[in-house]
């Protein structure tokens, strides 16, 4: 992944959501200053300010045509998003603006623990399961049911005989 995504404006909705945190505030700011423009009712939440029920009940009480825009860390935006689905957003309804390193899983398949690695060398990486030890080369496999990357055994091409 190269860059961070900007957050683009989706036009024409009857209400945007933003839920964020400082760093994400400050890349949502020129959107808020669009949906202002077009005054358009929004409400913005501030992450740390809110209990994350409370969150949740703010997300389940939305209408229909509400745009939702999160932008905070990686490591919790994933939580988030699906919290937002389970709430009746689809993908369609929201856009996500990561910051910070992107950590994902590793799901090893001895042990079928998962160990946390940065996204950013997702495909060109051998990692080592945190758990069993065991050297995981780190496919491009995602298990939604996991939640994480399948992580195979590595097959030494070498010979590690000394
Ligand atoms: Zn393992």
């Amino acid at each position: 992944m190269k860059g961070e995504k900007k957050p683009a404006f989706v036009t024409s909705k009857r209400k945007y959501l933003f839920c964020c945190d400082q760093k994400g505030m400050k890349r949502l700011t020129p959107i808020i200053n669009k949906v202002m423009e077009e005054n358009v009712s929004f409400e913005v939440v501030f992450l740390g300010e809110k209990e994350d029920t409370d969150i949740s009940m703010w997300l389940r009480n939305q209408k229909m045509g509400t745009y939702l825009y999160i932008a905070m860390e990686w490591s919790k935006l994933e939580d988030f998003k699906h919290l937002a689905m389970e709430y009746g957003f689809s993908e369609e309804e929201m856009q996500f603006i990561g910051h910070g390193i992107r950590l994902i899983d590793v799901f090893c398949c001895k042990c079928h623990q998962k160990t946390k690695i940065d996204r950013g060398k997702l495909y060109k990486l051998m990692t080592t399961c945190s758990h069993c030890h065991l050297k995981l080369s780190v496919s491009n496999h995602y298990s939604p049911l996991r939640g994480s990357f399948l992580g195979y055994v590595t097959l030494e091409t070498g010979s590690d005989r000394r």
